[in-house]
């Protein structure tokens, strides 16, 4: 579905963003990932090796936007363009407010929404160049209704919901598509870890009776970055089993 496609993926060293890399490599695009650390970059390039699928991989700071420039360049030199960008990259929190420092909700808003700005500011005139191009986020469930601790993070994700409705709107003449996808809970590693009897009850107040598999989350990045989602633009994707709460 993606031959001869470049895509850059921010936070695809695991979790949601490690499995959209296999699935994005499945369906034959060039893919680029980014991570916070070399040590995890080099982890990951191996353990696809190890698959049989070839990427590449950086760790630029997502705060600078010079380091961000210099390695989007270098990108676009070697493949000639990028046609997709997937800002994934996310911390959350679970703490009541008054055990959160400012400077920890700093921390969320800065890499959930701050580093999704830097990113597509830094990727998005070589898109205007090409007259095309994909902008994907990942939001949270937690962007429609909230939650009851840890408010940084769904504060984050309304936010990435309001980037990506509105770059939709701006972009849209230059034929640059942007979405975003709101997962409920996903098997990533830390929910994976965690013992059944907190899983059960969880489990209990998901409609569809299961937790979902980063391969949900990656299948529907796949699709809104296709040309089957040609027509789709400045939409927030849920992806969590009718759990929307
Ligand atoms: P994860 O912790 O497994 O992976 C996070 C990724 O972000 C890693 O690749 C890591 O390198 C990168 N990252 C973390 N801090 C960074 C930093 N300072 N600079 C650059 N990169 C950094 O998480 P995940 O569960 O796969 O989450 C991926 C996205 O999905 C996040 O945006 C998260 O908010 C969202 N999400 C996850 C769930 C879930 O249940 N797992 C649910 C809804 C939304």
């Amino acid at each position: 579905m993606l031959e001869g496609k470049v895509m850059v993926i921010t936070g695809g060293t695991r979790g949601i963003g490690l499995e959209t890399v296999r699935v994005f490599k499945e369906n034959k695009a060039e893919v680029i990932l980014f991570g916070s650390k070399k040590e995890t970059v080099e982890e990951a390039i191996s353990k696809l090796k190890e698959e049989g699928m070839e990427v590449k991989g950086y760790y630029p700071n997502l705060d600078h936007i010079e380091e961000l420039n210099k390695v989007v360049e270098k990108i676009v030199k070697e493949y000639g363009k990028i046609d997709i960008l997937i800002n994934n990259a996310g911390i959350s929190a679970n703490k009541k407010i008054e055990d959160t420092a400012s400077e920890e909700f700093a921390k969320i808003m800065n890499l959930n929404v701050n580093a999704i700005f830097n990113m597509t500011k830094a990727v998005v005139p070589y898109m205007k160049e090409q007259h095309h191009g994909v902008v994907l986020n990942t939001s949270s469930m937690v962007s429609i209704y909230g939650q009851p601790s840890g408010v940084g993070y769904p504060a984050s994700k309304f936010a990435v919901n309001g980037l990506t409705k509105s770059l939709s709107r701006e972009l849209a003449p230059f034929q640059i598509r942007v979405n975003a996808v709101a997962p409920g809970i996903t098997k990533t590693d830390m929910v994976a870890a965690l013992p059944e009897e907190m899983i059960e009850p969880l489990i209990k107040t998901i409609p569809l009776g299961r937790i979902g598999e980063p391969r949900d989350i990656a299948n529907a990045f796949l699709f809104l970055a296709s040309d089957l989602a040609s027509y789709i633009t400045g939409e927030i994707l849920s992806v969590d089993g009718a759990a929307r709460s």
